[in-house]
């Protein structure tokens, strides 16, 4: 197998344009696939894909020995048992039926974490059954980002991370706000944040990551200050004069009520909070509002892993309208791009359902992000309220308080569950289903100037399927075919296609994208439309907030537990404890069965600087135990300096070391649910064997 930047067509081969699946970034690979000579086995010889690592992955992904190839039902002995397709659909739909029966149609939740291409179909599923409670892995992931920037500057601006990541010569400044780019972003280090550096860049991180070192002005934070943080910034720009005073006046509400509150956080009180240094506070507010335009650089969920989500968003995001780098060339202009038709039925069914997860805590978070918030699924369960779950890609590690879910999952009278591989997840599941990967599955690809048919470039392995012709198989056993396009997905994609003027028909048939007219940009869109908010302006003081009771303001409050709201916790577990920082290996808890990804990344470790290190006795590769009032694992130590003394940093998703065990999953942000996943305490002690 060779991973190539140029792909040689030889006599018997087949190329095709596909995209790549190994995470959500869908990036546009060629493949090459052969059929042996004397047989008719095709197979994927080659990709040619970007320079990304876990991207290479994906034909021992396809052909790996540990991939699940039947489906499978628990046999009375509680063992997994081989089943067809029909039965193990016709039991799904059965136990689902006989639970919505007994208890109601929202005692069941349907479920999805990746991919996300089936997602829509999951959702008009979910609510054509008669249950509200769709949830997908946003609940922790973008859904906050999304759900702040809506409140702040109105729905049509719910993808403003988005806006972090284009290119702009225009650009004479860079704020970068807790993106790992190196590790995240594409084409990962190849980002032109680390090839541009003839303008000023400001990188706020609490980890001295590859870019932090780059930066003009590094802001070390201590975990989960960042509103503090924003605010203090705010300060600086505003004593300063730095501040779009046209923009203000015109275009933005709560402007005097939000001046008199940043006038608290002064330099001297932003660094005693923070942690950093008063004059780099000061040099980064010169630096960003003296150098217009700037762009403001988000990470998709990084600044909302902390029980102070939405609001330590707003603080960030704020920044861009205080200096009117807002929809502006070389600033944040506004999102756009192709939109699909929604083809969900939220609009239509969801009001004559009960309501999703969470609208009793979040109903803001309900409202703008159109799905239930399932970081409360423990309570749920416990409750009562939740009997049975049909789940596709979806994994229960991701849950803070984790341990606990565990011993709730137990209570659940059916679960079901969809994956590649064996995981945490199938250990409380009644049936299993074998999912195709995306080289053997058909989709749809919408977004930005793009609309893109791809093909299945080579059939489903063993006894494998789509998600979604998983859910269209399901929808018929349960009655619901009528309204699933009759089992018909081409049909499903023609509706999906309609806002763009193409057929499917119209598309390349080998994969190739097709452009999409999204218009010429037009700068400062907002003197024409205004904004999609209650006052039709930026809301440094949102209205939906106070309407709901919350604070208006971007408002800072310390972490959940922290050393300063929580001295007694922090008394008997020092260590701040931050999760979750990105590789380049590995998506969320995807990959750990790849041995090609194994080979470069086998183990997790936890990040302690070397201070610590030393006082611990701990050297590279010692077993830590760390442990907080939730619960313990074990892990091995990195000792780095790429955390500060007092920090320890561990990553998300590995199975052998699962950190949401310590996460408490009462730490929730009070508007979008999201847990402090990036801001917790915990202790630690070499581990004696
Ligand atoms: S970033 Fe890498 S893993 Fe993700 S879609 Fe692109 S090539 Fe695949």
């Amino acid at each position: 197998m060779k991973i190539a930047g140029m792909l040689k067509q030889e006599h018997s081969d087949e190329m095709e344009t596909s995209t790549c699946y190994m995470c959500s970034a869908n990036c546009e690979v060629h493949v090459k696939t052969r059929v042996a000579e004397g047989s008719n086995k095709k197979t994927v010889t080659e990709v040619a894909l970007p320079d990304c690592v876990r991207g290479s992955a994906m034909i021992e992904h396809r052909e790996s020995d540990v991939r699940l190839l039947e489906p499978e039902m628990r046999g009375v002995d509680g063992e997994w048992k081989n089943a067809t397709w029909e039965d193990a659909i016709s039991t799904i739909a059965d136990r689902l039926n006989e639970i919505k029966e007994k208890y109601g149609p929202e005692s069941v939740a349907f479920m999805v974490g990746y991919t996300k291409e089936p997602r829509p179909y999951l959702q008009r599923l979910s609510y054509l059954f008669g249950s509200p409670h769709y949830i997908t892995e946003s609940s922790c992931c973008f859904g906050a980002t999304r759900v702040a920037s809506a409140i702040t500057f109105g729905d049509d601006y719910g993808y403003f991370y988005g806006t972090s990541r284009p290119y702009q010569p225009e650009t004479k400044c860079r704020l970068i706000w807790s993106n790992d780019t190196a590790n995240s972003l594409l084409p990962l280090d190849k980002h032109y944040f680390f090839k541009e550096t003839d303008v000023p860049m400001i990188v706020v991180d609490p980890r001295l990551t590859t870019l932090a070192k780059k930066a003009d002005v590094h802001l070390r934070l201590r975990p989960g200050t960042d509103g503090a943080l924003a605010l203090g910034i705010a300060h600086v720009i505003l004593s300063e004069g730095l501040e779009d005073r046209e923009f203000l006046d015109n275009w933005c509400h709560g402007v005097a009520e939000y001046k008199n509150y940043v006038r608290e956080y002064t330099p001297e009180k932003t660094a005693e909070i923070t942690g950093i240094d008063r004059e780099l506070i000061i040099k980064a507010a010169r630096l960003y509002g003296g150098n217009k335009p700037a762009q403001l650089s988000l990470s998709p969920q990084a600044t909302v892993h902390h029980s102070n989500a939405c609001q330590n968003h707003r603080a960030i995001i704020l920044l861009a309208a205080l200096t009117g780098n807002l929809d502006v060339k070389g600033g944040n202009k506004k999102p756009g791009g192709a939109q699909e038709k929604d083809i969900t039925l939220h609009d239509e069914l969801l009001p004559k359902l009960s309501t999703p997860m969470g609208n009793e805590r979040f109903p803001i978070f309900i409202d703008k992000y159109h799905e239930g918030q399932s970081m409360i699924l423990s309570d749920y369960i416990e409750s009562g309220k939740i009997k049975a779950i049909f789940s596709i890609g979806a994994n229960v590690m991701m849950y803070p308080d984790y341990g606990r879910l565990r011993k709730q999952m137990e209570k659940l009278e059916f679960f079901s569950v969809c994956d590649f591989y064996d995981t945490p997840t199938r250990e409380f599941a009644d049936v299993s289903l074998p999912a195709a990967t995306h080289l053997e599955r058909e989709s749809l690809i919408i977004g930005g100037d793009k609309v893109r048919y791809r093909p299945n470039v080579i059939e489903p392995r063993g006894n494998t399927k789509a998600d979604a012709d998983i859910m269209f198989a399901l929808a018929d056993k349960l009655g619901l075919k009528s309204n699933f396009w009759g089992g018909d997905i081409k049909a499903s994609f023609e509706e999906r296609l309609e806002f763009s003027g193409y057929k499917l028909d119209d598309l390349p048939k080998k994969g190739e994208a097709a452009p999409y007219n999204n218009g010429p940009f037009v700068e400062k869109k907002y003197e024409q439309e205004g904004f999609q908010t209650p006052s039709g302006k930026v809301e440094f003081k949102s209205n939906l907030l106070e309407d709901h009771g919350y604070d208006g303001l971007p408002t800072y409050k310390e972490p959940y537990w922290s050393p300063v709201s929580t001295p007694d916790i922090a008394a008997d577990y020092p260590f701040i404890l931050t999760t979750g920082g990105r590789s380049k290996n590995y998506q969320h808890s995807q990959g750990r069965k790849l041995e090609m990804l194994r080979a470069i990344e086998p183990y997790p470790v936890m990040q302690i600087n070397p201070e610590d290190a030393l006082k611990l006795k701990v050297k590279d590769d010692d077993w830590l135990r760390a442990w907080s009032p939730r619960g313990e694992i074990e892990i091995r130590a990195k000792v780095s300096d790429i955390v500060m003394p007092g920090v320890v940093h561990a990553p998300h998703g590995w199975e052998e070391a699962a950190v949401n065990y310590l996460i408490p999953d009462q730490a929730l942000c009070d508007i979008t649910g999201f847990p402090g996943f990036k801001s917790s305490l915990c202790n630690v002690e070499k581990k004696i064997s």
